[in-house]
């Protein structure tokens, strides 16, 4: 071969090696503006909309898992850090659901916010394929509902605990008459310790059903308008016998009155409660004062008693279902241990509290506060 083809076959050559980097060239920029499309997909129509109207957080995330579409709800929830989800457990789940295709749902905490440490929130999460390039992350709160079914499973307990004690009372003396029947003496005594136990009972059912009601019902979607000075009279009134066999002296001192709203039965039977624990706590022949002033729009009923008084560190716990200082004690006056908390729900459903000073052996005042109604009281219209 001469040397002139030598020539024309290297140009050949060149020739043919630069049309295949033209073109493999051409491939990897096709290639290249398809990645782009894809990575800057723009998101469905709707979908943004959709996400910022969910009643649960939620996310869209592309298929790299950059998260392309977070609602208000999912950025108070602190689900989202720039681009990326916050937590791993949901990221492996979203990894997860990419390669199977399935959705899923899964329970866990969350740390929310990051200032003071945060709070542990309970979430639920579903994750599910949105089409072939979007995977979509709803999570609800449920934080709230898990603590009130746990609030419902302690009530219950509570419940049954308290009702088994009147109720094996009330089999073991019904036991001891049928055995002690020829003997009438001892016949009358069980009879009349049967009497205190169902006493007991019924108290307790009543004050439970009460309880419900109050938490059941919003007292200030229906409200009434009442004289604060009102429900005094007929909160002591309902006392006086009780008082009475104590020689104790309730002294009512209504120095302004205003009207409350809210529900008058419900407050009359929050402040006799207070004044019944006054007369029952205190020693015979004593006095309890029951004071009403209006403070910067806020009446204040005061209940005070020498009575035997509360230990600081019982003050708190007073409030709670059921519980009760001196459990045997308890037994003797009939105490259910529901009154003080039907008073704190009583006034946090009129948009009030109940406040507690005590000094054991010197005696103890509670103290209502009840927003007063705008305007001149009941009596001043009339
Ligand atoms: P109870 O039916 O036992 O009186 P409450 O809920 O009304 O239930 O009160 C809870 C506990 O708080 C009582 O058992 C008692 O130990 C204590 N207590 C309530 N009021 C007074 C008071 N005025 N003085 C002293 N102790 C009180």
């Amino acid at each position: 071969m001469d040397a002139s083809w030598y020539v024309l076959l290297a140009i050949l050559l060149g020739f043919a090696i630069g049309a295949a980097s033209v073109h493999l060239l051409g491939l990897a920029a096709q290639r290249g503006r398809q990645v782009m499309a894809i990575a800057s997909e723009p998101i469905p129509d709707g979908i943004t909309a959709m996400v910022h109207v969910l009643e649960s957080a939620g996310v869209v995330l592309d298929g790299s898992n950059q998260v392309i579409v977070s609602s208000p709800g999912a950025q108070a929830l602190d689900l989202v850090e720039g681009r990326t989800l916050r937590a791993h457990e949901i990221a492996d789940a979203v990894r997860r659901v990419w390669s199977t295709g399935e959705a899923e749902v899964l329970d866990m905490t969350h740390r929310r916010g990051r200032l003071g440490g945060g709070h542990d929130v309970q979430l639920r999460v579903r994750v599910a394929p949105l089409g072939n390039r979007f995977m979509l992350v709803l999570a609800a709160d449920r934080t709230e509902e898990l603590r009130l079914a746990g609030v419902r499973r302690d009530f219950v307990a509570n419940i049954s605990h308290e009702l088994k004690t009147p109720i094996g009372a009330l089999t073991v003396l019904a036991e001891a008459i049928e055995a002690g029947a020829e003997e009438p003496e001892r016949v009358r005594s069980f009879a009349q310790r049967m009497q205190v136990e169902a006493d007991r009972l019924g108290r307790m059912t009543k004050e439970l059903i009460d309880l419900s009601r109050i938490q059941a019902d919003d007292p200030l979607d229906h409200a009434d308008r009442f004289p604060i000075a009102q429900v005094v009279d007929i909160a002591v009134d309902r006392n006086r016998v009780l008082a009475d066999a104590k020689r104790i002296r309730i002294m009512p001192r209504v120095l302004e009155d205003a009207d409350v709203l809210g529900s008058e039965e419900l407050v009359t039977m929050a402040v006799q409660n207070l004044i019944s624990n006054a007369v029952q706590y205190s020693p015979e022949a004593t006095h309890v004062g029951v004071g009403v002033r209006v403070v910067d729009g806020v009446v204040e009923v005061a209940i005070t008693d020498k009575g035997v008084g509360i230990p600081a560190e019982e003050q708190e716990r007073v409030f709670e279902r059921f519980y009760r200082i001196d459990p045997a004690r308890s037994r003797v006056t009939g105490g259910t241990g529901l009154g003080l908390s039907i008073v704190k729900h009583v006034a946090a459903s009129h948009g009030g509290e109940v406040s507690l000073w005590s000094r054991p052996g010197q005696g103890s005042t509670f103290t209502l506060r009840l927003p007063a109604a705008a305007g001149p009281a009941h009596k001043e219209i009339a």
